[in-house]
């Protein structure tokens, strides 16, 4: 198989973390004997200086043209004054709309060995490993009507709109990863409360009867959110709409104890995109002290959605598990940054004696990922 790979990565720590991904991906794809080309184009802060605009068209026609896009980050302060429609941050959406994905899989893992990085209790977030699937062109976003009346009297609304083709493909998404994975899917509403919500599991659980070896649940979004921080690792995939996706996202993202470390896709429309979660990270650009595992893991995706590569993207989450156990750590996952509160304590973390850089960490996950591949083939050799 061929892949041609959109590279844009962007401002900031972008173009930083961007760099140790491709490097991983080349490694990978080279050892499965995968043929790829990497073309980079500019998109944000680095467009707008270069070309203008934050989206030029040649980036969107390349991009539309490739196997996948992977992303660095957009925006910076120098931007700030300029009027919204021109920033950095514009580029990026324009090119989320022209690419026209439906479904955001964000993965939130616990790795034991950074456990103590993450404010909830490494007992609690033993063995997490879940992935949410938010729905992200529907719901009360894009609802119309929406307005908002000034006056003296001023009030506001927006519309929870949802059809039942618009839920469809996003849970066939969300079954097929449960497929993929450990088989539990649960589907989050408030269909005590909101028609949308009722039609939402009325919908999931029809296109569930074609997926008889996948687990489904439902759970209201209250419950979930609960649930999400005092017990995770009972979760595998969550499915759900655009509001709660996007709020149950950034609450699992404490389990992983980095915004670093955190990965995700947007799949589902003309070509799909991997990002890390993290935004340009303006305070350490240019210091090579970012941390690039949330990029390399949306590499990994990019192997899973994209390449139908799934042995190829389990060797890269398997080798960043590797690379943290021995104890190396960027910055972000020592001790001095620590938002538990429990930074003094011995913990993992603290045997790593200091921080590597981006490219300290690049390298090494490139050099396990060879590792973990040649074992692999080792064992089933014998
Ligand atoms: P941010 O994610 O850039 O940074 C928040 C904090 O996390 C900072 O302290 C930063 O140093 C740290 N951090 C982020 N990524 C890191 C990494 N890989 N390794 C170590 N530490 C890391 O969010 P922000 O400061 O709110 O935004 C900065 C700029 O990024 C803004 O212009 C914002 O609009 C933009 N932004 C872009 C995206 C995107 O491109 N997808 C997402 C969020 C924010």
């Amino acid at each position: 198989m061929r892949l041609d790979i959109t590279v844009l990565p962007g401002d900031g720590v972008g173009p930083e973390v961007t760099r140790e991904a491709v490097r991983v991906l080349r490694t990978v794809l080279d050892l499965y004997g995968y043929e790829a080309s990497f073309e980079e184009r500019a998109i944000g802060g680095v467009a707008i200086r270069q070309f203008g605009t934050p989206l030029p068209e040649a980036t969107v026609r390349a991009c539309t043209e490739s196997t996948a896009v992977l992303l660095g980050a957009v925006g910076g302060p120098e931007f700030d004054s300029l009027p919204s429609g021109q920033r950095p941050e514009a580029g990026l959406l324009g090119l989320r709309q022209a690419l026209g994905g439906y479904a955001n899989l964000r993965p939130a893992v616990s790795y034991g060995a950074i456990a103590d990085c993450s404010p909830l209790r490494a007992d609690v977030i033993k063995d997490a490993n879940v992935l949410i699937v938010r729905e992200l062109l529907g719901g009360i976003y894009f609802g119309e009507p929406r307005g908002f009346s000034a006056g003296s009297a001023p009030d506001a609304y927006n519309t929870m709109r949802y059809t039942v083709a618009e839920i469809e493909r996003v849970a066939h998404v969300a079954f097929r990863q449960a497929q993929l994975r450990r088989g539990k899917l649960t589907s989050v509403d408030k269909a005590n409360v909101l028609e949308t919500s009722q039609l939402w599991r009325e919908t999931v659980t029809r296109v569930g009867r074609e997926y008889p070896d996948v687990r489904l649940e439902h759970m209201y979004v209250d419950a979930c959110a609960m649930r999400l921080i005092t017990s995770p690792a009972s979760f595998d995939v969550i499915v759900t709409e655009n509001l709660f996706g996007d709020i149950l996202s950034d609450e699992a993202a404490v389990i992983s104890g980095s915004l670093g470390m955190l990965a995700s896709a947007t799949i589902g429309g003309k070509v799909d995109l991997y990002e890390p979660v993290h935004g340009s990270a303006p305070d350490i650009a240019g210091r090579g002290i970012a941390n690039p595992l949330g990029a390399i893991a949306s590499a990994a995706m990019l192997l899973r959605h994209s390449a139908k590569l799934e042995q190829g993207a389990h060797d890269i989450e398997d080798a960043i598990r590797e690379v943290l156990d021995k104890g190396h750590r960027t910055a972000d996952l020592l001790p001095q940054h620590a938002s538990s509160g429990r930074a003094g304590e011995p913990g993992q973390r603290g045997r790593a004696k200091r921080a590597i850089s981006t490219t300290e960490m690049g390298a090494l996950v490139e050099s396990a990922v060879a590792d973990v591949a040649d074992r692999r083939r080792a064992y089933h050799a014998v």
